[in-house]
């Protein structure tokens, strides 16, 4: 069977599972810890409008599931079904032209199958850089990025984290005229992306930069 689940998706599964296993522990209630699993269900099948029978085979899973062992060998085998980052490093670097010395990931460092945007950051420089794939097509951001420890809720994943302050020039109407738009995301983008339970966000904060 083909990949089916984006990596927001997957996280978005890994949360309901993760309210279930709780609930088993916290609750003694029957009728609750079965509400709970009924509606993990219910919000991880909206996720796929679509479902084909292979597919809802494999999530009707969720329902048994009543404790972390079980979980894990549902959650473990489903990552498979995800979805990985197109990345290459030559397509990531076309995005860039104008930046000297431009240091893209290794694919080796990368788990394609959890990035729902690829961002590194250039210390030397403190130049942050995004990529976002966009219905397939890649869209490239770079911007200065404020590094100074702080904790706050990035725009990006709504995440109470470490963020800083990522800003992107842009040309003014006239010429040699700049504005500066920016908003305050994760440092550490690992982090960041396992958080991202919808792209809604990302996509806000893309066509606000762009
Ligand atoms: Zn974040």
């Amino acid at each position: 069977m083909e990949a089916f689940i984006r990596v927001d998706q997957y996280n978005f599964i890994k949360r309901q599972v993760q309210n279930i296993v709780n609930a088993q522990s916290t609750s003694n209630d029957h009728r609750v810890r079965s509400t709970i699993k009924s509606m993990a269900f219910e919000r991880v099948c909206a996720l796929f409008p679509d479902m084909t029978a292979e597919q809802e085979h494999i999530l009707k899973q969720i329902p048994e599931i009543d404790d972390k062992e079980k979980a894990d060998q549902f959650l473990i085998p489903l990552k498979q079904y995800v979805i990985p980052f197109a990345y290459t490093e030559q397509r990531i670097a076309k995005l860039f032209p104008k930046v000297k010395k431009l240091k893209v990931p290794k694919e080796k460092d990368l788990d394609l199958q959890e990035i729902c945007y690829l961002s590194w950051t250039d210390y030397s420089t403190n130049q942050k850089f995004i990529v976002i794939n966009a219905n397939g097509k890649p869209i490239g951001l770079h911007g200065s990025f404020d590094s100074s420890r702080q904790k706050g809720i990035c725009v990006i994943c709504n995440g109470f984290e470490e963020v800083g302050l990522f800003l992107t020039k842009k040309k003014g109407e006239v010429q040699g005229t700049y504005s500066k738009k920016g908003n305050y995301i994760c440092r550490d983008s690992e982090v960041c992306n396992h958080n991202i339970v919808s792209l809604d966000p990302l996509q806000r904060f893309t066509d606000l930069l762009k």
